[in-house]
C-alpha cells in the first residue's frame, strides 16, 4: 500500500502546482500538454490510473518552459509551426519575437480558428493527469464558437468518452430537451466540460484533475468569450466560480443555485455572468427516484428539477443581448 505523503510533502506538490500555474497564466507556456511531473501526481492517482500494471517509473522529463501563442486556433496548415521542444533543462530563453508577433496575430484569430489551435496544439494528446491513460477520447466540446451562450458539464461519461463529444448520453438527451423547450439547439450555444477525460467509473472529479485542466476550460472560454456561462451542477459552478478567488471545495450547490454570479476569466480578466443550475444527470436519477416512491404527481407547490432547471436557462436567456 502506498504511504501517505508527509505534510511537507503534501506542501511541496501544491507549492509545485502552484508554480505551474502562475508559469501558465503569466503566459511562460499557454497550457502545456506534457506528462504531469512526477511529483505532482499522488500515489494514489498513479495506482488509479494503472491498477494493473506496475509501472515503470520514467526519469521526469526536463523540459524548458517554452512560450506559445496565448489563444488560438487554426486551420492547422496556415499555423506556423510551435517551436520545438528542448530535451535538456536550459534557462528560459529571452522573448522571442516571433512568438510575440504569433501571440499578437493569435489575438486575431476567429472563435473557430482559436477553438481548433487550443485543441490541436495545446490540448493534443494530453497527458497531463493520470485520466489519460484510461480515457477512450479526449471530449473537448461542442457546438458554436460563436455561440452566446455556453454550458459547461463536469467531466465525459461513458458514451462520450467512447464517441469523443459532450454530452451525448441519457444526460446529453435531458439538456437536448430543455434546448428544445427554450426554443435551442446545440449548434446555437457551446458545449463543455470541467474534465476533458472520463474518470473511471464516473466518479467524481479529484481536486488535482480540475486544477489540471481547467486552463482548458479557460481557454475555450477565452476564445469563444460567451455572453452567458451557464454551469450544470456542483463541480462546473465550483470550476467557473473558483476562479473568481474563492475556494471552490466550500462551494454547495444550494448556495450557487438561485443567484447570479460573475466568472473571471483568469489570464485575460474577462468577466461573464454564470447561472448555476442543476445536472442533468442529478434531475434524471430525482426523476427515478420519484418514479420509484410512485411519488403523486409533483405539481402545484412543489416545483420539479426540470421546472427549476428551466427557469434558471430562462433567466440565462433574458441575459444575452440581441444584437
Ligand atoms: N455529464 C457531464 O457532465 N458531461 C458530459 O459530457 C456527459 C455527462
Amino acid at each position: 500500500m502506498a504511504a501517505e505523503p508527509s505534510e511537507v510533502q503534501q506542501l511541496a506538490r501544491a507549492f509545485a502546482r502552484h508554480l505551474e500555474h502562475l508559469r501558465e497564466f503569466a503566459g511562460v507556456h499557454y497550457v502545456g500538454a506534457g506528462p504531469m511531473p512526477r511529483s505532482l501526481v499522488s500515489p494514489d492517482e498513479r495506482a488509479e490510473a494503472a491498477p494493473a500494471e506496475a509501472a515503470p517509473v520514467q526519469p521526469e522529463p526536463l523540459v524548458a518552459p517554452t512560450r506559445e501563442p496565448t489563444a488560438s486556433p487554426v486551420a492547422p496548415s496556415t499555423l506556423p509551426n510551435p517551436p520545438p521542444r528542448q530535451s535538456t533543462y536550459s534557462e528560459p530563453p529571452p522573448p522571442d519575437h516571433r512568438q510575440s508577433a504569433l501571440h499578437n496575430q493569435a489575438e486575431q484569430w476567429t472563435a473557430t480558428t482559436k477553438l481548433a489551435y487550443l485543441r490541436e496544439r495545446n490540448v493534443g494528446d494530453c497527458q497531463r493527469c493520470p485520466l489519460a491513460r484510461t480515457r477512450t477520447k479526449i471530449v473537448f466540446g461542442v457546438g458554436n464558437p460563436d455561440a452566446a451562450l455556453m454550458f459547461v458539464g463536469e467531466a465525459p461519461g461513458g458514451d462520450e468518452d467512447r464517441i469523443g463529444e459532450p454530452f451525448v448520453g441519457a444526460a446529453g438527451k435531458r439538456l437536448d430537451q430543455w434546448l428544445r423547450t427554450l426554443g435551442l439547439d446545440r449548434q446555437q450555444v457551446y458545449i463543455a466540460n470541467v474534465l476533458k477525460c472520463r474518470p473511471p467509473g464516473n466518479r467524481d472529479p479529484h481536486p488535482q484533475e480540475i486544477d489540471r485542466c481547467s486552463p482548458f476550460l479557460h481557454a475555450q472560454i477565452r476564445a469563444i468569450q460567451p455572453q452567458v456561462l451557464v454551469a450544470l451542477g456542483r463541480f462546473a459552478g465550483a470550476a467557473l466560480l473558483g476562479a473568481a478567488g474563492r475556494d471552490a471545495s466550500e462551494l454547495k450547490m444550494y448556495e450557487m443555485r438561485g443567484k447570479l454570479h460573475e466568472y473571471l476569466e483568469p489570464k485575460s480578466g474577462l468577466r461573464v455572468p454564470v447561472v448555476v443550475t442543476y445536472h442533468p444527470s442529478y434531475v434524471l436519477r430525482r426523476d427515478q427516484e420519484a418514479a420509484a416512491k410512485a411519488e403523486p404527481e409533483r405539481g402545484g407547490a412543489i416545483k420539479s428539477e426540470d421546472e427549476k432547471v428551466l427557469a434558471d436557462l430562462r433567466r440565462a436567456l433574458s441575459l444575452v443581448q440581441h444584437t
